[in-house]
């Protein structure tokens, strides 16, 4: 099965092509199914502390949802499209995503730590933040934050997983006892990974997560999906198949897809 669960458009304002451009795409590169699975809106913070082009505006969630229900009817006979969203995880904030959540019928959402309190550690725009602490201190409180994201119930793809990574910053400390921990919180918590392909063309050149971290997953039988997490339309797919062969080689032979938020495995 060839799919594509992480992509993003313009509604966030900082990705190009409108969802149809998307759509399109993944027609052309010959996917049985694509996941649209824009930025959540920003509910922790208050407007002037938004940096802008993060994430769409609260008011447009509806429209959004309205916008690809209209989509997978008209091409519900050339490609499945999937209704997803990549959430952002707020440690304090579960509630309000729930309530903000809850009303959609959402095939999936992707669980995403971006935000560690007001801070946007994936912002390149916010590097200052690096420097207010010792790297491996970060580190250490993104995997307790993706842990909790996952005790939450709210999500059911962990997305990026070691995205903390993507500047290129390196622990001074081995964290590999976190990372452990946090997959087997993972694997009690039911949900799937994401082999998110983007990692490829930023500063670390490796997918999200590092293939020693996969085979780590592998081996707990946690459940995979693969993302490009393109933000214009020519990047839907692009590294997927790359993505595909390292799971393969770590000897998965299906993948996880989702209806409705029930996940369906599938011959990968
Ligand atoms: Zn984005
Ligand atoms: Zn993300």
């Amino acid at each position: 099965m060839f799919v594509d669960y992480h992509t993003h458009h313009e509604r966030c304002g900082h990705a190009t092509g409108v969802l149809r451009d998307y759509v399109e795409q993944a027609i052309k590169v010959g996917l049985q199914q694509i996941g649209l699975s824009d930025h959540m809106p920003i509910i922790h913070l208050p407007k002037e502390k938004i940096y802008p082009g993060s994430a769409m505006e609260l008011d447009e969630l509806e429209e959004y949802v309205k916008e690809v229900l209209n989509l997978k009817a008209e091409y519900q006979n050339q490609i499945e499209i999937k209704l997803g969203l990549e959430g952002d995880y707020i440690e304090g904030y579960e509630e309000q995503i729930e309530k903000l959540l809850s009303p959609y019928p959402f095939d999936y959402i992707i669980g995403s730590v971006h935000f560690l309190g007001e801070w946007d550690h994936s912002d390149s725009r916010q590097m200052e933040g690096w420097r207010k602490k010792p790297i491996s201190e970060i580190f250490a409180e993104y995997y307790q934050a993706v842990q909790r994201a996952a005790k939450s119930g709210l999500y059911d793809i962990v997305g990026h997983f070691d995205v903390i990574k993507k500047h290129g910053h390196a622990p001074e400390k081995d964290i590999s006892p976190i990372i452990d921990e946090t997959l087997q919180v993972i694997k009690a918590s039911g949900m799937a990974m994401e082999v998110n392909t983007s990692g490829l063309f930023k500063v670390v050149k490796e997918v999200f997560p590092a293939p020693s971290i996969i085979q780590k997953a592998v081996d707990l039988e946690i459940p995979f999906t693969l993302g490009s997490d393109a933000h214009q339309p020519e990047h839907v797919h692009v590294g997927v198949e790359e993505g595909r062969k390292l799971l393969k080689e770590f000897g998965v032979q299906q993948i996880a897809t989702f209806t409705e938020r029930q996940r369906i495995m599938v011959s990968l």
